[in-house]
């Protein structure tokens, strides 16, 4: 396996996956072991960062939805701190780090500081989720577009989407950050014309040993998000292909579809 160095004074942008450290791509592995400085969000698994070296300064950024604990002007100025002060700076970000991970404005910062950065790409939530629940994202000829979307609105704002394109029976959504939004997701979808009864999965906790699935249907996606989930991040997956499910982890996974298991063993 062939080393890798960071240059002191560069910044590496990791994507740590979705929680589970064996998630990581060995890269990113090799990465957080070249480390001198690593600031990481709440997202990280802890399994992630205990590969970590004894001598790295580990620093949490974390931020998770309404509980920033830094800005993201204050990361971006840690980070150009301590590249110019020769450190060997990885900033490891939960999943990918270019879905809706703020890469740039990071990126940005730093290399108006003609600070060198680079990206190592990570395995995204919707994937890992779609992994535990064993399900492909697309479908041929049921699901041939994929959707990444954020539900996430500034505090004080509508949620801004473009509902007619979002509502497309042939495609796949993978919608982060959308429980908060969960009611005005599941109508404004039905209102632009997806059939109350297309199949949505609700993960928690992807990846991890707390992981919890959750089958439902877009009309009642408001109710089973407020009593199915709890304060993990959680993703949804809307469209078709979802009803091909196979249950990969029974024990962590509940269905209020009718029937609730025929689809996933029959
Ligand atoms: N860059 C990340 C996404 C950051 S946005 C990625 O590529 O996965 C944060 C949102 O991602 C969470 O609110 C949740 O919707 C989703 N998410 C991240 N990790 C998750 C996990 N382990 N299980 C389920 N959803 C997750």
């Amino acid at each position: 396996m062939s080393e890798i160095v960071i240059e002191l004074g560069s910044v590496w942008l990791v994507g740590a996956g979705p929680g589970d450290p064996d998630l990581l791509t060995r890269k990113a592995e090799k990465l957080i072991r070249a480390a001198s400085i690593i600031f990481y969000d709440a997202l990280v698994g802890k399994g992630v960062l205990e590969l970590a070296p004894q001598s790295a300064k580990l620093v949490p950024v974390g931020k998770r939805s309404g509980r920033h604990s830094k800005d993201q002007r204050s990361i971006n100025d840690m980070l150009v701190d301590a590249a110019l002060a020769g450190k060997r700076v990885v900033r490891l970000k939960g999943g990918d780090v270019g879905i809706f991970g703020r890469a740039t404005e990071e990126m940005d910062r730093l290399t108006e500081h003609g600070i060198s950065c680079h990206i190592c790409p990570g395995i995204t939530a919707a994937s890992a989720a779609a992994a535990s629940a064993g399900i492909s994202l697309t479908l041929r000829g049921l699901a041939r577009k994929l959707v990444f979307v954020t539900a996430h609105a500034k505090a004080g704002e509508e949620l801004d989407l473009d509902w007619q394109a979002l509502a497309d029976p042939k495609a796949t959504l993978a919608i982060y950050m959308g429980k908060a939004a969960a009611a005005t997701i599941s109508r404004q979808l039905t209102e632009a014309g997806l059939a109350g009864d297309t199949p949505v999965l609700l993960i928690e906790n992807a990846s991890l040993p707390e992981e919890c699935q959750f089958s439902t249907r877009l009309d009642l996606l408001a109710l089973s998000a407020k009593s199915a989930l709890g304060d993990g991040p959680a993703l949804m997956l809307i469209g078709e292909a979802v009803r091909q499910r196979r249950v990969a982890n029974a024990s962590t996974s509940v269905s209020i579809l009718t029937p609730p298991v025929r689809t996933l063993f029959g």
